[in-house]
């Protein structure tokens, strides 16, 4: 079974031959987080978390930001103390699922065709299980890092974060002292080119976020009468052209390393302009990339009115809007131009753009890591279109890989798992990154 410590016992415990079943075990914790603390999880999978590493010795600390709202720290002393230490973080929290349209339970963490099923499974439990395997494989063998590494399990990054990495990062910054490097979500995942190479996407940028209110205050009046100033027409229109309208490609410094890479591995030239085509080539995971080549605004809600014979005084709008590592100011002047005079634009919610760049001994380690278990794989660097709790972290001068090690079938529409229906995860995935992490850290 275990190919990283061959000399062991037959029957022993391993990361690898323990790695589903902590998986299973926090998938059937259920930590749906509905945005308003209601979830009914975190508080018991992050003691469930402390206990699988107090186990062997480590001391964990169980940290609330409100009630239930529960993060796990634990600190691992490194062969060499006064070299800085990294971080490995996942959250433990999920996006709810409706029961009814799962093949399989999505918090029964049913193990059926090689893949352990349930809500989590890619996003993010299995880091969090392959990350416990090889912790506590390591303890159990006494195998110490080369460094120190921190582990938080964390609450809340559905939501934002705000009640989980934020708190921590704002509240207990000491909990990682001497942290430079972090690995977390969302990357390591394999793209199988053909038989001679697999790339494996580790994520070194996300986007930064604007999710906006925007009002038109108009006239009111009775609906049978003229008016000139209606807040709904004149709202409609400024939403429905920034709705069609296309932001202007730009290729930031992860996306020109990651299209330089693939153009390499295709073999032919690709051209950022003409995306078309070269998405196309990219199977499921185009809808990762197709969003990291310019800015964007989707409009998502609409208010206003109450009854139809009533033109109301108001009419709102909600938009998501998202911009590229270093074009945010430039992502709102064209905004602004695009909705016109009459739009009145507040943030709900916003966070920045995070990019670090694609060198190092880190990424070396991971190059290392990937090509002792997959000879075909090579690590390139890409902007993830969402956001992740590495924004907190990175508030913190700590430089954030994605990089959660997973060989995927090549059939697996991997990226249409991330809060999907149907979440899955192969068996022999986790174990290849149990195998790929506990390398990694040997290198790190
Ligand atoms: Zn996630």
């Amino acid at each position: 079974m275990s190919e990283t410590n061959p000399t062991r016992p037959a029957g022993q415990v391993t990361g690898e031959s323990e790695v589903a079943e902590l998986c299973r075990d926090l998938i059937r914790i259920d930590t749906s987080n509905y945005g308003d603390g209601s979830g009914p999880g975190e508080r018991a999978a992050a003691e469930y978390v402390a206990e699988k590493l107090a186990e062997f010795g480590l001391e964990p600390q169980i940290f609330e930001s409100a009630k239930g709202r529960a993060s796990t720290v634990a600190r691992i002393a490194g062969e060499d103390p006064s070299r800085p230490a990294l971080l490995i973080h996942g959250h433990t929290d999920v996006v709810p699922a409706n029961a009814d349209d799962w093949t399989h339970h999505p918090f029964a963490g049913e193990i059926a065709d090689g893949c352990v099923w349930g809500r989590g499974a890619v996003d993010m439990k299995d880091m969090d299980a392959m990350t416990l395997a090889v912790v506590r494989d390591r303890l159990r063998t006494g195998r110490k890092p080369p460094r120190d590494i921190v582990l938080a399990f964390l609450a809340d990054e559905e939501a934002g974060g705000v009640y989980g990495a934020r708190h921590l990062v704002d509240k207990r910054p000491g909990l990682f002292e001497g942290v430079t490097e972090a690995i977390g979500e969302v990357g390591g995942f394999s793209f199988t080119v053909n038989e001679n190479l697999r790339l494996y996407l580790v994520e070194t940028a996300e986007k930064g976020m604007h999710w906006m209110r925007l009002t038109v205050d108009g006239t009111a009046g009775h609906g049978s009468m003229t008016n000139k100033d209606n807040a709904i027409t004149e709202l409609c229109e400024a939403v429905a052209r920034l709705g069609r309208h296309e932001f202007p490609v730009r290729v930031t410094k992860s996306v020109r390393h990651f299209l330089d890479e693939l153009s390499d591995a295709l073999g032919v030239e690709l051209d950022p302009e003409d995306m078309e085509s070269t998405l196309a080539r990219l199977g499921g995971i185009a809808k990762l990339i197709g969003a990291t080549l310019r800015n964007t605004a989707q409009p998502t809600m609409l208010g206003a009115g109450y009854k139809v014979n009533v033109i109301p005084g108001q009419a709102t709008a909600h938009v998501d809007g998202r911009f590229l590592p270093g074009f945010e100011d430039e992502f709102l002047a064209e905004l602004d131009s695009v909705l016109g005079p009459r739009v009145r634009r507040e943030d709900v919610h916003s966070d920045k753009a995070v990019e670090t760049s694609f060198d190092g001994a880190l990424v070396e380690a991971m190059q290392i890591a990937l090509k002792a278990e997959d000879p075909i794989a090579r690590a390139v660097p890409y902007c993830l279109s969402g956001g992740t709790d590495a924004k907190s972290f990175s508030e913190l001068g700590i430089r954030c890989f994605g990089f959660a090690p997973l060989r995927l079938p090549p059939d697996l529409d991997f990226a249409g798992m991330f809060h999907g229906v149907d979440e899955r995860v192969p068996v022999d995935g986790l174990t290849f990154g149990v195998r790929v992490l506990d390398r990694f850290i040997d290198a790190c």
